[in-house]
């Protein structure tokens, strides 16, 4: 993460002080002074720094290097450095950061509970496409029977008071993610039809249920490719 910050200077004061001598120069009379301070500007000012002061002389014009300043000037400085009080917006960033961060957290936390409703109205209409099934649909599905267990899909091809005949994939998926590549083709199904009771369905949460080869079996259903979309369940 690259963070932007900068020094700055803020700018109390500056000064004539006739009554001191430039250690320069030894000419009275045209000193100058300026007291100063340097803060952090991160997303806003904070961090000051203690006070300080820059001293020139306009007869020589030259700055007073720290080093050669006389007591005179400390003293000077030190007056003029009375009752000045670290502005308290020079502090202000210490709230910006603070504010960012929560910006931030809140924002994941919108992106996960967007996500999060996405998924339980997802579900909703794969459950509703599974109690009110069109022609078209193709639900993607895990069959168990017995020792059984498969994933494949089924092609809804009509749909009766209570029954829902449907047309099983010729091929299977391997994996769970394979369900996604919806079989396109009409040929990519087989002619006969499995019915479902939509009573049943219903009192199943949405999973199809039906007698085969004298075993109860079950298909759980994952989404449902209705209109050219995919819904899924998880
Ligand atoms: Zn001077």
């Amino acid at each position: 993460m690259f963070i932007y910050y900068q020094i700055r200077n803020h700018h109390y004061r500056t000064e004539a002080v006739p009554a001191v001598t430039c250690p320069l120069c030894n000419h009275r009379g045209r000193m100058q002074m300026s007291i100063l301070q340097k803060y952090t500007w991160l997303a806003g000012p904070m961090a000051p720094s203690a006070k300080y002061a820059i001293a020139w002389c306009e007869n020589c014009n030259q700055y007073i290097p720290r080093v050669k300043w006389t007591d005179e000037m400390d003293t000077t400085y030190v007056q003029l450095k009375q009752g000045l009080r670290t502005p308290a917006r020079l502090y202000r960033g210490l709230w910006v950061l603070p504010l960012l961060l929560v910006l931030l957290v809140g924002g994941i936390l919108a992106a996960i509970s967007i996500s999060s409703g996405n998924s339980r109205a997802n579900q909703a209409f794969v459950l509703d496409a599974t109690l009110h099934p069109k022609p078209g649909d193709i639900f993607q599905v895990t069959h168990s029977a017995g020792q059984e267990n498969f994933y494949t899909w089924y092609k809804v091809s009509r749909i009766t008071a209570d029954s829902v005949y449907m047309q099983e994939a010729k091929e299977h998926a391997v994996e769970l993610n394979d369900l996604d590549d919806i079989p396109a083709t009409a040929s990519d199904f087989q002619s006969s039809e499995k019915s479902f009771s939509l009573a049943e369905t219903r009192s199943l949460d949405g999973m199809f249920a039906k007698d085969e080869n004298g075993q109860r079996a079950f298909d759980l259903v994952f989404g449902v490719w209705r209109d050219g979309k995919l819904h899924k369940k998880y």
